[in-house]
């Protein structure tokens, strides 16, 4: 670690302590920018990155409601309001009982450089609350979602701050808050991305996180004169990310072979077909169950329950050629980037946000595989969110097709800018710097062009 990002780490370290994930996600970014901060001197005087790390605004609120029993709970709710240089605040709502500041930093920070990346006019924000919506009725979901947004609603706006969903936060949820804030505030606006297509909502956003990730692969292997056909592939999670993966991989002729929950994987050698895709979306998005019932259903496959602890993670140790983390942050450790690379795996594109560990970035930078970081390989849900908030300003609707083709054009796009800005900074093939760097140069010169503020 240079000078400049040793004393910036123990600066963040001393202001933000207890917050690991954030200083994880702080130190990938300055290391990537040492060459770039060296080259612009006019970046380090004005503290640019000292700035970035500073959310412009963090909420933090009582959400009080009442469960089926009657009983008084009581969550704490959260926005991180990062940064509004190139746009309004644009990032995802997360629910999950883990959910805490430093957690959702850590993604508003990364929200930052993804949404620069997109090409699209998008400021970056995160959100969420430590609810877990696991076991709730949907009238326990609503009443939450309402009290939710009734603070919220104060704080944000289609000019100021659109939220989205993330882990615990997919069509149901949106809906109440949508219809809450519409309530409170008498009007009809494009204030949440992901909405349903009825009221507002764009085709192809919930797929758009999944479908971009796989595109994403497939231009990294374009690079070696391959495609995704007749590859195996693991894939993590089961959630909205996951679902929309498999079912790419599998219009590309790919065979994934695994999903899994908090309670642990499955792996079905023989492959998840699109029958067996359509009864996991059935068990996840309509009945709520969890992956171990895959096993009950189709004979072949087998289940091994997780404990959750970080470590090692026995889905990343089978034979493949491509992994597509889509559960959550760290889900990767040192120790598995180990398994995956003995395993013959070449080609990471990451769905979740932030899934490997700096030390497995490391291994897989070192082994110079394909590694599209999530900053880049998951920015198809927000591009395709700020395609929503662009048909809703017209208040028009694009057909399915016309969708897809901007969510590829805009991940073919990111991939190319990240190729070239990594050559340009004397690290050929590293996507993480080519992210990071391309990222900061977008927003940095806006901030520079806006003044102290
Ligand atoms: P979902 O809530 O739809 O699915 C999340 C999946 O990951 C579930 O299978 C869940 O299992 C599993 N999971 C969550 N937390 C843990 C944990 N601590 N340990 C093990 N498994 C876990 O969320 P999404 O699919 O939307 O999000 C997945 C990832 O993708 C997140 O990192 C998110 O930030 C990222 N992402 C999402 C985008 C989107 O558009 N939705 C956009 C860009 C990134 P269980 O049900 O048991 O909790």
């Amino acid at each position: 670690m240079n000078q400049y990002v040793s004393e910036l780490m123990d600066a963040v370290k001393a202001k933000n302590p207890a917050e690991p994930e954030f200083h994880q996600a702080v130190q990938e970014v300055a290391e990537s920018l040492t060459t770039v901060l060296d080259r612009h001197p006019e970046f380090r005087e004005a503290k640019i990155l000292e700035r970035m790390i500073e959310p412009e605004r963090v909420i933090m609120f009582r959400v009080p409601w009442r469960d089926d029993g009657g009983v008084m709970q009581v969550n704490r709710g959260f926005r991180v309001q990062m940064n509004s240089a190139i746009g309004p605040y644009k990032g995802g709502l997360r629910f999950h009982p883990s959910v805490n500041l430093g957690i959702l930093k850590f993604l508003a920070f990364e929200q930052v450089f993804k949404n620069a990346l997109t090409t699209l006019p998008m400021g970056g924000g995160k959100g969420g609350a430590d609810f877990d919506p696991k076991g709730k009725t949907d009238s326990e979901v609503m009443r939450f979602c309402q009290s939710f947004m009734c603070e919220l609603s104060r704080h944000i706006g289609p000019n100021t701050d659109v939220p989205a969903g993330d882990i615990g936060v997919g069509a149901r949820e949106i809906g109440f808050m949508f219809g809450m804030y519409k309530k409170l505030k008498n009007e009809f606006t494009g204030v949440m991305t992901g909405k349903g297509l009825t009221w507002g909502g764009s085709v192809i956003r919930p797929e758009a996180t999944g479908y971009g990730a796989v595109y994403f692969a497939s231009e990294m292997l374009k690079t070696r004169k391959e495609e995704l056909k007749g590859k195996t592939c693991l894939v993590s999670g089961s959630g909205n990310v996951a679902q929309y993966t498999v079912e790419k991989l599998l219009s590309m002729g790919a065979k994934p072979v695994t999903l899994s929950d908090s309670g642990g994987y499955i792996f079905d050698e023989e492959g998840i077909t699109r029958e067996k895709l359509a009864w996991v979306m059935d068990l996840k998005n309509v009945r709520r169950g969890r992956i171990a019932e895959y096993v009950e259903e189709f004979k072949g496959a087998s289940f091994t329950a997780l404990d959750g602890s970080l470590g090692e993670n026995p889905l990343w140790d089978h034979k493949a050629e491509c992994a597509f983390p889509s559960a959550t942050q760290n889900e990767i450790s040192e120790k598995d980037a180990a398994n995956l690379l003995r395993n013959g795996v070449y080609v990471i594109s990451e769905g979740a946000n932030m899934p490997s560990t700096i030390g497995a970035i490391n291994r897989f930078l070192d082994a110079k595989i394909l590694f599209g970081p999530g900053k880049a390989a998951n920015a198809g849900g927000v591009a395709t969110s700020g395609l929503e908030m662009a048909q809703n300003s017209m208040r028009i609707s694009w057909t399915r097709e016309e969708v897809d083709n901007r969510l590829y054009n805009i991940m073919k796009t990111i991939h190319e800018v990240c190729e070239r800005t990594a050559e340009k900074y004397g690290t050929p093939g590293n996507y993480v710097n080519g992210a990071n760097i391309a990222g900061f140069l977008k927003v940095a010169n806006a901030m520079m062009d806006q003044g102290l503020v």
